[in-house]
């Protein structure tokens, strides 16, 4: 179909005015409540001046302002920005730039930096979620606008779903700079869809519950829980922080249907003793994505709380999702599924793009469907290299099987080339999560003069004392061939990773380069 976004709050409200939308806290909101709350504050934003085509910069963690201001700004015919609440003033001046933002919503906790990033731009429109204005003349207070609103008072806006752009979803940076990808209210409804059949279509609608720990601010926090979450008519638990002792707290007391997590999630939560299938029985469903999600971490975690859990794969550009193993279907391990429906792929010649490669064999993934953005804001080069003929060029690297199950190798920029053969990151980390002390694992390549690249490896041990390295490359001699092994093995009580749990190897990378200088 094609709709404004904001007409899935709207269906939901009709149909199911009564039901519960959105738990915050304390706070317990149904849909009626919602939407009112909605309406008051987009009626509120009208009357502070802002017009279709307005840009609103959202840094907020998972509470119901944040889903408040998302459905306003898109009744109003704006973009939402997404903003990680953990930027910087400098990363955040450098979002409301590149946007052109004039409006930022944004709470007690961040307001500091927001002033600072703002305070020599005049015309910015600050927001401020807390009950105190206190030394903050410069912001409007979020709860009195909503309070001020008035519901029947939102004039109508013309959005057109095809061509609006509805959110800038800036990139993870994992491998460079951020961008933002542009994403109309079509793409992002394509996909809430796409997931929606593929994926819960076999849940009943109630009283599902969606446990919202990833951050909104991502897109697959926002197109996978909040989105699917509100279009199905079920109630979003809003989570601020992911911390394992806390979530199952939260689990055991709300008791959610639906969880999904990236593998540093379910790495934490094996952890807890308290993941046991009586903490975890409410759960029917749970998804991982955005990363690799080790085998072994899938099994252990199964074995120990008896919840299934679906790998998938997806990208900003992408609204997110492209692949899934299908709920009541095959589910084949270490495989990010099939295509989700209505969605193109072929695996092609990383080296020109364009030849086929044949089945079982590795190339870059590529994909078309609704889903795909319309490009990069002012990335004119970078949004030529991405989107070709339609087709939008992921940067990993994969391969499909008879079945027509995909499986990831690696990012085109992370594959190592060691004397001429060709080294697949994950296929090592794989390997080394299969051994009982290693806790996290970390493949890259560093530049050397004779090899070109060499492999190397960051470890993270259960028990610091109770392997060295050279124990450990001979344990992979036995199972990888020996060009894979890592020539150099660190080990470390972290690695670096972004605000979602993506491992972050170009730190990795640059340490390693200047240890060797
Ligand atoms: P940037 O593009 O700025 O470097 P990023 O790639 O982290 O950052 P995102 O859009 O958040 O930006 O992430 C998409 C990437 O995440 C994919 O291109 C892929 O490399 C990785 N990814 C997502 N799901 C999976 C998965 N199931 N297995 C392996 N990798 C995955």
């Amino acid at each position: 179909p094609t709709m404004p976004l904001f007409s899935l709050l709207k269906k939901s409200y009709e149909e199911r005015p009564d039901c519960l939308a959105v738990v915050d806290e304390e706070v317990r909101l149904s849909y009626r409540e919602l939407y009112a709350y909605v309406l008051s504050f987009a009626s509120s934003l009208w009357d502070a001046g802002f017009r279709r085509g307005d840009r609103c910069v959202i840094m907020l963690f998972n509470c119901k302002e944040y889903i408040t201001t998302y459905f306003a700004v898109l009744r109003l015919g704006g973009t939402v920005v997404q903003a990680n609440p953990l930027h910087s003033s400098e990363e955040l001046k450098r979002v409301m730039e590149d946007s052109k933002a004039e409006w930022i919503v944004t709470g007690d906790g961040e307001w500091a930096k927001v002033y600072e990033a703002c305070k020599d731009q005049p015309g910015k429109k600050l927001i401020i979620t807390g009950s105190s204005l206190y030394g903050r003349q410069e912001a409007l207070c979020f709860e009195e606008m909503v309070e001020k609103g008035c519901v029947g008072h939102v004039p109508e806006v013309d959005v057109d779903p095809e061509t609006d752009i509805a959110v800038f979803q800036y990139t993870g940076g994992t491998t460079g700079k951020s961008k933002a990808a542009m994403l109309t209210h079509q793409n992002i409804l394509s996909n809430v869809c796409q997931n929606e059949h593929f994926t819960v279509k076999n849940l009943s609608k109630v009283d599902e519950k969606l446990l919202g720990v990833l951050p909104f601010y991502h897109v697959y926090g926002m197109s996978a829980v909040l989105l699917l979450g509100v279009f199905r008519g079920s109630a979003v638990i809003c989570i601020r922080r992911f911390d394992p002792k806390r979530l199952l707290t939260t689990i055991k007391n709300e008791k959610p249907t639906l969880f999904s997590g990236v593998p540093t999630m379910y790495m934490a939560l094996l952890q807890q003793e308290e993941a046991t299938p009586e903490t975890m029985q409410s759960l029917k469903l749970c998804m991982a994505g955005s990363a690799p999600l080790p085998k072994d971490v899938i099994r252990v975690f199964e074995e120990k709380t008896g919840a299934e859990i679906l790998e998938g794969y997806g990208l900003s550009e992408t609204s997110p999702t492209t692949h899934r193993n299908p709920v009541g279907g095959l589910r084949k391990v270490g495989s990010i599924g099939i295509p989700v429906p209505n969605t193109d792929c072929r695996i092609v010649d990383p080296d020109d793009g364009d030849r086929d490669m044949p089945v079982g064999e590795v190339g870059e993934l590529v994909i078309k469907g609704p889903q795909v953005m319309k490009g990069y804001l002012k990335q004119e080069e970078e949004t030529r290299s991405a989107l070709r003929n339609g087709w939008l060029f992921t940067g990993d690297l994969a391969y499909m099987d008879l079945d027509g199950y995909f499986f990831i190798a690696g990012r085109k920029k992370d594959l190592i080339i060691a004397s001429g053969y060709n080294v697949y990151p994950t296929e090592v980390e794989d390997v080394l999560y299969r051994h009982p002390s290693v806790k996290e694992a970390a493949v890259y390549g560093v530049s050397d003069e004779y090899r070109g690249e060499t492999v190397y490896a960051s470890i993270v041990f259960y028990d610091r004392g109770s392997l060295d390295p050279g124990q450990l490359k001979d344990w992979l001699k036995e199972r990888i061939a020996s060009y894979k092994v890592p020539t150099h093995i660190d080990v470390r009580t972290s690695l670096p990773r972004s605000s979602v749990g993506k491992l972050l190897k170009a730190i990795l990378r640059d340490e390693a380069e200047q240890n060797q200088k």
